[in-house]
C-alpha cells in the first residue's frame, strides 16, 4: 500500500480504537470528554461519509451513481446505506446497540 495512505489509515483507526476503548472501559469522567469532544467529530465524520447516499430523481444513489457506468447504478438502499444501518442498528460485537436497549 502507499505510505501516506498507510499512516493516515493507521491514525485512523488508532483514534477510533482508543475512542472505543474510553468509551467501553474508561473512567466515567473520561467517558464524558469522548462523548462531547470526539461523538460529535465522529458523527460529523459519519455524515460526511455516508450523507451524500441519497436517491436521485430515478430512484439511483447520487453518491455510487458517479462510481459507475449507467449499467451498474445502484439503487437505494446502496450497499454504503445498508452497511451504516448494519453498524448503527445490527453491530455484531456489542449485542444490541444502546439506544435500542435504551427504549425497552
Ligand atoms: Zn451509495
Amino acid at each position: 500500500m502507499d505510505v501516506v495512505f498507510d499512516e493516515l489509515h493507521r491514525r485512523v483507526k488508532s483514534y477510533l480504537a482508543t475512542v472505543k476503548n474510553v468509551a467501553a472501559g474508561g473512567g466515567d469522567e473520561a467517558a464524558l470528554v469522548i462523548a462531547r469532544d470526539d461523538l460529535p467529530l465522529i458523527v460529523d465524520a459519519f455524515d460526511a461519509l455516508f450523507g451524500g447516499h441519497i436517491p436521485d430523481d430515478n430512484g439511483h444513489c447520487r453518491q455510487c451513481h458517479r462510481a459507475g457506468r449507467w449499467w451498474r447504478r445502484r439503487r437505494v438502499p446502496c450497499r454504503v446505506f445498508l452497511q451504516a444501518q448494519i453498524a448503527l442498528f445490527h453491530p455484531t460485537s456489542h449485542g444490541r446497540h444502546a439506544l435500542t436497549r435504551a427504549e425497552l
